[in-house]
Formats: structure tokens, C-alpha cells, sequence
């Protein structure tokens, strides 16, 4: 197993600095994710760590051992491409064992690693099919056991998922965490989609314009953003602007326009009068009968959409602003424009720090 480390990592294409001064830590055997949005330079990220594009300016360790000037033939990294770039004249069995006959591996030693890697990813029974004659997912898995044979020091995996239907991608979601822990691989993965990052990843690093904004396992990503960025990027929130009231004893009280919150949340350092802006997720918010107690808020319901298990609400809060609620086996839907109550956990106002 082999733990990553970057230093200033940096590349610049021209004009556009596409990974800008990046420092990570990756622990070995992690399942280490790259998120952020389209242009953020994830891609550019991982093609540095594989050897295909060159670093303008920092470094790349495996382990003790410098990488950076090294080809990738010499890195021993495993990489599978959001399009699979399967042979599609070649059996899936000739497909996996490609890179073991490049590397002049015995034919006996050849055919029990092959066999071993289709087994891990579950492929074991289509050895003689075609690409064509396989399911996305499953060509998808056969990428996966061509990637694993080589035995590599990392595996790399670039949007993996984004050509598979919405079902599918479920499903590899936890077949390909299951494959990585039981190898033991170290692995980065990149992607644009928050809510593979927050099932699969063990840790996270949020790029925004090339840099890193946060790096933390997904519960602290989501429960503790740091900046709006964050807390939008990783899915719906509201926010509220606030002026600091007082703090005590890790209570800070915010003044906000639809009235008083605390929060045990967020940013440690916030001055008495200062403007901060505060992050309260949907379904931290929940409905209440009574609105009376600490971190009540009142509004008027202006719009429901019914989903089953669960409804969304749009409340307009006193000041005119509004929330969203979600509300898990929802009442509330006979009498639109009606008076709501909301109540939310101090520690679920979240205090950011931009
Ligand atoms: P996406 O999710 O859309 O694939 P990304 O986060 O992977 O995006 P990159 O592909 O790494 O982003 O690109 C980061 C920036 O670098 C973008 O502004 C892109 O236009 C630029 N860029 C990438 N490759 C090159 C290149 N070969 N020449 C010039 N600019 C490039």
C-alpha cells in the first residue's frame, strides 16, 4: 500500500492556471476523492499523479520515492477512463490480460491473475464475450479488472461512472468501494457528482479553480462547510445572513432579519457585531406544532411539492426571505398560505467563514 503526497503542485496552460500550488495528503489504502466543479482542474490533477501531463512547478511522492519527472510505464499506476477505452475486437479475457503480456508476465501466471482480477470485479463467467456484448456496467467492471491485474501502487479513476444510467451507477457506487477496500488499493477518483463523493469516499478534497477549498472526510464536508462554496457545492442549503449577538460557552447568538438563532457550529473566531452568513440544511429544519423554545422560526407556507416519503416546502420567513424545509412523512399539505413552525438544532446552523 502506498500513501500520495503533492507539494505546490501546479500546472499552467498558457494563460489558465489549471492546478494551482495543490498540497495533499493521501493516506495508503484510502479511497481519496477529487470533487469540484466542471473546469476546477480535477482532471488535470490526476493526469499529473498518472505521468500523462507534465507539473509546471511542485512535486509528486509515492510513498518516500519522487515521481515527478518519472513516465507513467514507471509509476505503476492503474487508471480507468470514463470510457472505458476497452479493445472492443478483444475478448474481455484478452482485454484484462493486455497489460500482463506487455509487461512479458508468464502465460501461467498471466491466466491466474487475470482470473483473480475478473473474480474481484465479478466477471469471472463472461471471459470469452466481446465488449459489445456486455452490459455498460459491466464493461465498466472489466475496465476495473484491467486496471487491478497490473497490480498497481494507485488506482485512478476519472468520472468512472458518468456513461451509466441513473440505476446502474447505484449500483457500481458500492461495487466499486467494495473492490477498492478489499485490494486494499489506494485510489483517487474524480468527480463532479456530490452525492458519489459523499457515499463512497472515505476522504474528500473540494477544488475550486484549481485549489483546494476543504479536505475532510464526507460528514464533515456536509455537516461543517467552511465557506458557501462548500456548503452549496455539496447540496441544498439555506442561507441566512446574521449579525453576532454575543458568544458563551460555544453558543454564539445570531441576530437574524427573521429573528434570534444560536448556533455550536462553525467558525471559531466570530466578533461580537460582525456580519457573518450561517448555512441551515432542509432537513435540519423540521415543522413544529407549538413555535414556542430556542431557534424558533415562523413563516407562511408559499409552496409544497409532495414527493412521498417526503415534501419540500418553500416558507417565506417574517422578513420576506425564504426556506426550504423537507419534512420526512409530511403533513401540512391541505392549506397553502398557512402559518408554519420551524425549529433547528444549534448545531445545525453552521456559522461559515466566507
Ligand atoms: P471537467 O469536470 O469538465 O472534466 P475538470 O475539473 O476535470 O473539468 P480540467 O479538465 O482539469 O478540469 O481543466 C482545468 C482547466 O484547464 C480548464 O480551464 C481547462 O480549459 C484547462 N485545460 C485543461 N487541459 C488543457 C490543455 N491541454 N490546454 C489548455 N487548457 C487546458
Amino acid at each position: 500500500m502506498t500513501a500520495i503526497t503533492l507539494k505546490g503542485l501546479t500546472k499552467r496552460f498558457g494563460a489558465t492556471t489549471a492546478v494551482d500550488s495543490v498540497d495533499l495528503s493521501i493516506t495508503s489504502g484510502q479511497l481519496f476523492f477529487l470533487l469540484g466543479p466542471s473546469g476546477c482542474g480535477k482532471t488535470t490533477l490526476l493526469r499529473m499523479i498518472a505521468g500523462f501531463i507534465e507539473p509546471t512547478a511542485g512535486s509528486i511522492h509515492f510513498d518516500e520515492r519522487n515521481v515527478t519527472g518519472l513516465p507513467p510505464n514507471k509509476r505503476n499506476t492503474g487508471m480507468v477512463f470514463q470510457s472505458y477505452a476497452l479493445w472492443p475486437h478483444m475478448t474481455v479475457l484478452d482485454n484484462v490480460a493486455y497489460g500482463l503480456k506487455v509487461r512479458k508476465i508468464t502465460a501461467a501466471e498471466r491466466s491466474g491473475r487475470v482470473m483473480k482480477a475478473l473474480d474481484t470485479v465479478r466477471m469471472g463467467d463472461y471471459v470469452k464475450r466481446k465488449p459489445n456484448e456486455l452490459s455498460g456496467g459491466q464493461q465498466q467492471r472489466v475496465a476495473l479488472a484491467r486496471a487491478l491485474v497490473i497490480e498497481p501502487t494507485v488506482l485512478l479513476l476519472d468520472e468512472p461512472l458518468s456513461n451509466l444510467d441513473a440505476k446502474l451507477r447505484l449500483e457500481m457506487r458500492s461495487e466499486i468501494r467494495r473492490i477498492c477496500k478489499a485490494t486494499g488499493i489506494t485510489t483517487v477518483y474524480v468527480t463532479h457528482d456530490q452525492k458519489e463523493a459523499l457515499s463512497m469516499a472515505d476522504s474528500v478534497a473540494v477544488l475550486r479553480e484549481g485549489r483546494t477549498v476543504q479536505i475532510g472526510p464526507p460528514r464533515t464536508l456536509y455537516d461543517r462547510p467552511a465557506s458557501r462554496f462548500v456548503a452549496d457545492f455539496l447540496g441544498e442549503t439555506n442561507f441566512l445572513a446574521a449579525v453576532v449577538a454575543g458568544a458563551e460557552e460555544g453558543m454564539v447568538t445570531l441576530e437574524t432579519p427573521a429573528g434570534l438563532l444560536h448556533s455550536t457550529a462553525g467558525v471559531a473566531k466570530t466578533p461580537q457585531g460582525g456580519n457573518v452568513t450561517c448555512s441551515i440544511r432542509p432537513e435540519a429544519l423540521s415543522v413544529t406544532e407549538s413555535g414556542s423554545g430556542r431557534n424558533c422560526l415562523h413563516g407562511k407556507r408559499l409552496q409544497t411539492t409532495y414527493l412521498g416519503e417526503i415534501a419540500q416546502h418553500l416558507i417565506e420567513l417574517a422578513d420576506g426571505s425564504s426556506v426550504k424545509v423537507l419534512q420526512l412523512n409530511p403533513s401540512h399539505l391541505d392549506q397553502p398560505g398557512e402559518e408554519m413552525h420551524l425549529q433547528v438544532d444549534p448545531d445545525d446552523v453552521v456559522i461559515l467563514a466566507d
